[in-house]
């Protein structure tokens, strides 16, 4: 067979069965469903939707792989890294940016990597932080993950480990005392956990938050801007009102990524846009992610919310949260 003929058939393949995703939903998250359609049955059960890809879409929408010097690592920032030691998760976001990436195939890391991608960490002194993310690093049996963070734990140059995940959400029954001994560094770690809605924020959930804060992890949040999930004002209100009450500081909410068959889930940056500026109308600063994109092609993330600054020939124009605009002297007026 040629290699144009099999990319063909691979590419057929791809687009036909539903799904050709992974499909993950734990009994946690299955008990907060209603209805499929619901702001968390759309976020883990299959649609039709996923079948069409998009011209402009892409298996790696961040492109992580053309900044990977050793498998499992991501150095796109000088000062921090990326590092993914599994590529399992607990459930599988029918969004998910990494979907061509992660799966329960999805390979972890062996033993040597493990290694290979410290040593990597150890030789490069500007690393001030190592970020775990994946797949889902809490999916790791807390023995696995306890080597992993003492071992970073060691590495005298980084000032701060941080692990993304949505185990705390997704799964808080693997929120075991012994993953949470685990997360007993002597670094200060910071837990960014995925939640996307209310819905997802389950008395279980809310307990496992506890237990992280208890265990001295600072706990942050990011979101996903997914249209019929919680692309209203009210829905992220709710969502980052509630996050603070739990001790959760909302950190990033991304604008969709370009990965393949997720075209039903995005919306305009405009639309994203629009929902900031009303919420920064009504929310403290406190409860106020960026919102974030991720350029394609690995060149990072990107603030993309609302601008209340412009200028003209007097100076500068600012937008206040009413709308009203204001007058502010240019540079050279002040000195
Ligand atoms: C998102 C990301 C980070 C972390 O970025 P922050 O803005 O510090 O949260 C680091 N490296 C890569 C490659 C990333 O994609
Ligand atoms: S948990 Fe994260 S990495 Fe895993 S499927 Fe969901 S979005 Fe993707």
């Amino acid at each position: 067979m040629t290699e144009q003929k099999s990319k063909k058939i691979a590419t057929e393949e791809r687009a036909n069965p539903v799904p050709y995703y992974a499909v993950g939903v734990t009994p946690s998250v299955m008990a907060t469903i209603k209805t499929p359609d619901d702001p968390v049955g759309l976020q883990y059960l299959p649609q039709e939707a996923e079948r069409d890809f998009k011209p402009e879409e892409t298996p790696d929408p961040i492109g992580d792989d053309i900044h990977s010097p050793v498998p499992g690592i991501v150095h796109r920032h000088t000062d921090r890294v990326l590092f993914k030691p599994v590529h399992a998760c607990a459930v599988y976001c029918r969004f998910c940016f990494r979907r061509d990436m992660v799966g329960p195939g999805g390979k972890a890391l062996n033993f040597q990597e493990i290694e290979i991608a410290l040593d990597y960490i150890r030789a490069h002194k500007e690393i001030r932080e190592v970020i775990l993310t994946g797949g889902d690093p809490l999916i790791l049996s807390p023995r696995r993950l306890q080597n992993l963070l003492l071992a970073l734990d060691k590495i005298e140059h980084l000032d701060v480990l941080r692990i993304h995940t949505r185990v705390p959400v997704a799964d808080p029954p693997r929120m075991t005392l012994a993953l949470l001994a685990a997360l007993k560094t002597s670094k200060p770690l910071y837990v960014v956990l995925h939640v996307n809605h209310t819905q997802e924020i389950s008395k279980k959930v809310e307990r496992a938050l506890d237990d992280l804060h208890e265990s001295g992890c600072v706990l942050l949040s990011q979101s996903v801007l997914l249209k019929g999930v919680n692309n209203t004002v009210s829905a992220l209100e709710d969502l980052f009102r509630r996050l603070v009450a739990l001790r959760v500081k909302p950190y990033y909410l991304h604008h969709a990524d370009l990965a393949q068959g997720t075209s039903h889930f995005r919306t305009s940056i405009e639309e994203g846009q629009d929902i900031m500026e009303a919420l920064r109308a009504r929310l403290s600063g406190l409860c106020l992610p960026d919102y974030v994109l991720d350029i394609p092609g690995g060149f990072g993330k990107v603030p993309v919310g609302p601008g209340y600054l412009e200028t003209d020939e007097n100076g500068y124009i600012i937008t206040d949260h009413n709308g009203a605009t204001h007058h502010y002297p240019p540079r050279k007026a002040q000195s």
